[in-house]
């Protein structure tokens, strides 16, 4: 569960090839079902058989996409796998990944997981060329602009840097062409994660280490930030820097996204957690009876804070695991629905209890507003609010959602004024240095959302005009030819 924080495109992407004759459809789907949170509205799966490729996509759940048929009609040496997650109304098989391109020679297939800042200059250059493209995806745009620089220069790290040259945005790229090579590259800034592994069996890229792990590789390294992989068929892996970059990951990976049995560059993310928990007992006091994790993402930061402070953790809200985002609609009503399907409080443990309620992020604060709502309702007597990520104030152009300084609580409202309109005794946010302290990476991470203060030119550039004027969208922005 989380907050209200609307996620578009928070996407996951897995690919893999055999060195034996191992079929890798399975591989795939076993990895997509260990990426399955990062996106539940649509899946796809592409492999190369022999000359041919195939691509079977589905709206909906790995789960129920693909049955043991289809698996064995998508039987592969090579192959890449995706979840998306976009919001209700954009979501459509046709745009669903992997991409498949007929051109150059027997074609490529592309997914990614991240978002293009320049999607629409990039989709205009494109069409001017005469490129038909089908989707609204930005998946669709990388595959033309790197299968066209291949033809230019017959050379795929020379194409990929052309195309690194032209793109603004985070894109952590998984492809393979028709000539039996798997490749993985990643934006300059690093900013979605990224895995790979390699065992004598097969090598796999993956957005996050556990899809790897779980399909039997356990050494497990980040592709780094500019960095192109190719996994050749002889089972030798080539490392090229195509862009030298500073490494910017983005901070909501470790706060929310990812799982916690996960490590991105290193860290683990159920550490992290835990430091962020600790971090925020370390800096707010509280004599609560009990500490309430809001499920699932905060349950490792209460036990930070009931390691540092000695309260336990008591799971006063359960949660419903079989409500998806799928079903998700954008409309207010409707999300607040939503929060009562899927969480449910219990009175027995929290009624006149005083509790200490933890959270990952507040981002509209409607959500948040109802959970404290509902956690009163069941007799809770007094709620100190702790929030492992400071608070939200700016938008994100690198593949969440976070649309508009309008819609940013935080944005609008001073802490005091939150405080007082979600209904708690107390609010408290993680401070910058607590998060920074806590994701060890220093100052290569990601904060834009928090700060305003963005790692690339062109989202500085909009988050900018749409600071003075708070209902602007990025779209828009376009659509007003500000580029
Ligand atoms: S702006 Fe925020 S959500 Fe977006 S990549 Fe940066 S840290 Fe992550």
């Amino acid at each position: 569960m989380k907050s209200d924080l609307t996620k578009k495109e928070a996407c996951g992407v897995f690919g893999v090839r055999s060195f034996d004759e191992q079929n890798v459809s399975r591989i795939i789907y076993n990895g997509l079902i260990s990426l399955q949170h990062r996106g539940q509205e649509a899946c796809g799966i592409a492999t190369l058989n022999e000359n041919q490729i195939h691509v079977q996509k589905s709206l909906g759940l790995v789960s129920t996409s693909y049955s043991d048929r289809a698996l064995s009609e998508l039987e592969g040496r090579i192959g890449i796998g995706h979840v998306r997650y976009s919001t209700v109304g954009t979501s459509t098989v046709t745009d669903a990944q992997p991409f498949k391109i007929g051109y150059p020679r027997n074609g490529i297939v592309l997914a990614h997981n991240g978002n293009l800042v320049n999607y629409v200059e990039m989709r205009n250059e494109l069409l001017k060329n005469g490129r038909n493209l089908e989707s609204t995806c930005d998946a669709e745009i990388i595959a033309h602009k790197v299968a066209d620089e291949l033809i230019r220069t017959k050379d795929i790290e020379k194409a990929v840097y052309n195309y690194m040259e032209a793109a603004e945005g985070s894109y952590s790229t998984g492809m393979f062409t028709g000539e039996r090579e798997l490749i993985a590259f990643r934006d300059p800034n690093g900013i979605r994660p990224f895995s790979f592994g390699v065992n004598d069996k097969a090598a796999m890229l993956s957005s996050e280490s556990v899809a790897i792990n779980v399909n039997g590789i356990e050494n497990v390294q980040d592709v780094k930030p500019g960095e192109m992989i190719i996994f050749h068929e002889d089972g030798k892996t080539e490392r090229k820097c195509i862009m030298k970059g500073e490494g910017k990951h983005c901070m909501f990976e470790y706060v929310y996204f990812s799982r916690p049995d996960s490590t991105i560059e290193g860290r683990s993310v159920y550490d992290v957690r835990i430091e962020l928990g600790k971090n925020l007992a370390k800096e707010y006091a509280s004599n609560a009876d009990i500490i309430v994790p809001v499920p699932d993402t905060s349950r490792s930061a209460a036990e930070g804070i009931a390691r540092q402070t000695g309260i336990h953790v008591a799971e006063g809200l359960m949660k419903n695991r079989y409500v998806h985002r799928t079903f998700i609609m954008p409309e207010q009503k409707t999300r607040s629905l939503m929060v009562e399907m899927k969480l449910n409080p219990i009175r027995s443990i929290l009624k006149d209890k005083h509790i200490i309620l933890v959270d990952d992020s507040i981002v509209r604060g409607t959500t948040m507003e109802k959970i404290v709502s509902m956690v009163r309702k069941a007799g809770a007597k007094k709620i100190d609010l702790f929030i492992t990520c400071p608070p939200v104030i700016s938008p994100c152009f690198y593949g969440v959602d976070i649309a508009t300084h309008n819609e940013l609580i935080a944005a609008n409202h001073s802490i005091a004024e939150i405080q007082k309109k979600l209904n708690v005794d107390k609010l408290c946010y993680q401070s910058m240095d607590g998060l920074v302290k806590s994701i060890g990476l220093g100052n290569n991470i990601c904060k834009a959302c928090l700060t305003g203060e963005y790692p690339t030119c062109k989202a500085q550039k909009i988050a900018d005009k749409m600071k003075t004027q708070k209902s602007l969208t990025h779209k828009r922005y376009y659509e007003m030819d500000h580029c």
